[in-house]
């Protein structure tokens, strides 16, 4: 049986016992693994443990309902993890991903059902990469050798992380930040998106319940039931919380910032896409509608906007209606967008405001071309068109399957507007083109964490080329594509004139 259908069945017998009036704990606990530690026992050898009356999933295997709660567990997990060392790292990365790849189906469904954003089939796929999430072989020390002897700096666990994660992809990050934060010897509690807390509990869960039965240890990653603004500010206050990991918008990452913690930030993200004269339209055609369709456009790294020198857009957009997108006309665009935008002018005739409308994130393109007036031919991946460089298609992040296309005169003016349209948030940008002086000149010029060259922007997370996954790409706080590394505290060790063999 599946680990989704254990978790589940014990849902429903939590419940119809809460019902009863009984006890779900009694009979949502496995037996302990013949290394765990005993359940704590008060004197007269009865479990201390809280017996609830059936909430859904709280109480046990992680799931907690107050920050200090969960703070409290994941403190005690972590010198539970530290005692067990090594060993007992590697194989929390390895039920991770196992159980992400196992459960992928099953987990996708729960995730796309309670967020109704997104595509089922993407929702699968990204749980089905967390295995490419670098883990505990990535910890490897630093060694010095000389006359004067062998320092050592070995990369080391703080303790407990807080960490914060979006609604875009509820259990896809928290998989990934679990196995990049326990490799490293740390514990971590999640605040995650209300919208997508459950099923991140349900995730959770499942995952404390394996790590239990194979290695004795309790609670290595906890969240709040329920979580809140003021879970959130818990959280962050909580003096066993000695670092955080925001993967979010842009409240969320100031929020973070002024708590006073060290706070890792993967921030929000407008990635634009600049194609020259000298690239293959057919291949930029393609690399761009893969990426800006994926998972319907929510990813931080898609592609939200394409600047297009002028004699070559029409080429590349003949390509993209070649490949799966359909291209929308001026009246569709301005359609569109009505439904898609709030827009309020700005003050004493200042630049218009404009609000994305949440009921468009992350749907299909049928719905967006319904609100377009379209139809569309079923397995259409991406809708297209052009527009003008403030449009708030391209100024705001949509996260939605609708591109829009943009004329400039020369390159100079694609990478400028390329520049102003990421809004600093020095996260992605995407160039197709083989004239080496316009890449490098883009490179330098849009400073982003992530540059990607003739591929969708998904290669930049190693989905088809090198490097490794996270699905937490720290950009204002510039620790880049979140690693086990990024989760340690250096320490230095020093023999002085000793221990050099040579
Ligand atoms: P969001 O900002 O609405 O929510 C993200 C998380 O922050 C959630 O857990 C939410 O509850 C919490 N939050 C939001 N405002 C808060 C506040 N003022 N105080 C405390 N907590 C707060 O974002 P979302 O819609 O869930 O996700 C999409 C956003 O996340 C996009 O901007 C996207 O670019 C970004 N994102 C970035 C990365 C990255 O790696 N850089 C990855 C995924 C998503």
């Amino acid at each position: 049986m599946s680990a989704v259908n254990e978790t589940l069945i014990r849902d429903v017998v939590a419940e119809v016992l809460g019902k009863l009036g009984g006890t779900a704990t009694a009979t949502a606990k496995p037996s302990p693994a013949p290394s765990a530690p005993a359940p704590k026992s008060d004197s007269c050898g009865c479990s201390t443990k809280k017996v609830s009356a059936a909430p859904a999933l709280r109480g046990k295997f992680g799931v907690f309902a107050t920050a200090e709660e969960a703070c409290e567990a994941a403190q005690e997990s972590f010198l539970q993890l530290k005692q067990k060392g090594i060993a007992a790292r590697r194989k929390i990365e390895e039920i991770v991903k196992t159980l992400a790849e196992k459960n992928a189906e099953a987990w996708g469904k729960i995730e796309f059902d309670e967020t109704k954003i997104g595509r089922l089939d993407h929702k699968i796929a990204k749980l089905q990469i967390i295995k490419l999430v670098p883990g505990v072989d990535w910890l490897r020390p630093d060694a010095r050798s000389g006359d004067h002897g062998i320092t050592l700096e070995e990369f080391t666990p703080f303790g407990v992380v807080g960490a914060i994660t979006p609604s875009t992809h509820s259990i896809p990050t928290l998989s990934g930040n679990i196995v990049n934060i326990c490799a490293a010897g740390n514990s971590v509690v999640f605040n995650a998106h209300p919208s997508a807390a459950r099923c991140a509990a349900i995730a959770v869960r499942a995952y404390n319940e394996a790590i239990y039965r194979e290695t004795g240890i309790e609670n290595i990653a906890c969240i709040i039931e329920k979580p809140s603004l003021d879970s959130f500010n818990a959280l962050c206050k909580n003096e066993n919380t000695r670092l955080l990991l925001v993967t979010g918008g842009p409240m969320v990452v100031k929020a973070a910032m002024q708590t006073g913690k060290r706070a890792i930030c993967a921030g929000p993200g407008n990635p634009p896409v600049f194609v020259d004269d000298t690239c293959c339209p057919t291949r930029a055609a393609k690399a761009i509608i893969s990426g800006a369709s994926f998972d319907n456009n929510l990813l931080c790294i898609g592609e939200k906007q394409v600047f297009v020198l002028d004699h070559v857009a029409d080429k590349l957009m003949q390509k993209m209606s070649e490949n799966g997108a359909v291209k929308l006309n001026s009246s569709q665009v301005e359609k569109l967008t009505k439904a898609a935008f709030t827009i309020t002018p700005g003050q004493g005739g200042g630049c218009a405001q404009a609000h994305t409308n949440k009921d468009f994130i992350g749907k299909d393109p049928a719905v967006l071309a319904q609100a377009a007036g379209v139809n569309i031919p079923a397995g259409t991946q991406l809708l297209f068109g052009e527009t003008h460089a403030m449009h708030p298609f391209v100024q705001e992040e949509q996260m939605m399957p609708m591109l829009p296309i943009v004329r400039v005169k020369s390159v100079e003016e694609g990478i400028e507007r390329s520049l102003q349209s990421e809004h600093n948030y020095k996260h992605t940008a995407i160039i197709h083109s083989h004239d080496v002086e316009n890449i490098t000149a883009m490179a330098r010029a849009l400073d982003t964490t992530l540059f990607v060259k003739n591929g969708p922007s998904a290669a930049g997370l190693g989905l088809g080329g090198e490097g490794y996954l996270s699905f937490s790409i720290a950009t204002p706080t510039g620790e880049g594509i979140t690693n086990p590394r990024t989760f340690t505290r250096v320490r230095r060790c020093v023999m002085v004139d000793n221990l050099r063999i040579y």
